[in-house]
């Protein structure tokens, strides 16, 4: 089973889908890592965000994701770049690189490969995606699909409560990253930010973590039962 989890930054679809998968025990994916570990590939090499220079350095990158209790671990190139990738920089290089047709093309890719290998490992296994364009593109059969959302107000002050992103940063600069980040996402000409169609909007503006859990759980124990 794929459940597919989208939505903007701090909507809370990481804590959710990797909550999800704990209770499950099912593999978690965290799509974002992988964009961010691209957008600081480019960033080490001084590369311009052309799909030229995408073409030429992403079929040689070698990203792994170790998803772990604490959160997924990532190595680009063999290096652990877990803290690196978790900077404000590294969130608006992801959503640059992002934006390039090759980039999408080898992630997209990355993404089914990890999933389909670890489906025909586990017989009942499944796997919780999270990302912007995972119901609609990865996984558009996905068995479950939610698209998450927040107020801004609500997704900066949760950014600047818990997320490495924004350690140091004041409010207002938190809350005017993440719309520039939103619409960046949300107006690229590939794979932008959207709902699937099919896909359960949750606004978790007023929603504990919990409650947010116990949703997605929900429609998983529902699509369960109905392909029984
Ligand atoms: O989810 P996270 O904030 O780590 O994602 C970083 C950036 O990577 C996003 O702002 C977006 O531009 C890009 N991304 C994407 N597609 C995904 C996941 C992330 O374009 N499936």
């Amino acid at each position: 089973m794929i459940v597919a989890i989208d939505g903007p930054a701090g909507s809370g679809k990481s804590t959710t889908a990797r909550r999800v998968a704990d209770r499950l025990g099912w593999l978690y994916l965290d799509t974002g890592a992988m964009y961010r570990a691209v957008g600081l590939a480019f960033r080490e090499r001084g590369l311009p965000v052309t799909d030229q220079a995408a073409v030429d350095l992403v079929p040689a990158l070698d990203v792994r994701l170790d998803p772990g209790p604490a959160g997924t671990r990532v190595a680009l190139d063999g290096a652990d770049v877990t803290d690196r990738i978790r900077t404000a920089e590294a969130a608006a290089d992801a959503s640059r690189v992002s934006a390039l047709a090759p980039v999408r093309a080898a992630m997209v890719a990355l993404q089914r490969r990890v999933a389909s290998g670890y489906q025909a490992a586990h017989a009942d296994g499944g796997v919780v995606v999270e990302g912007r364009d995972i119901g609609t593109v990865v996984f558009p059969d996905a068995d479950v699909k939610f698209f998450l959302v927040a107020d801004l107000d609500a997704r900066a002050r949760r950014r600047l409560a818990d997320g490495p992103d924004a350690a140091p940063a004041a409010l207002e600069t938190v809350r005017a990253d993440l719309a520039a980040r939103d619409l960046r996402d949300e107006s690229r000409a590939i794979a932008p930010l959207r709902a699937a169609a099919d896909a359960v909007t949750l606004d978790t503006t007023a929603l504990t973590i919990d409650q947010q859990v116990e949703h997605v759980l929900d429609a998983v124990r529902r699509a369960r039962a109905s392909s029984a």
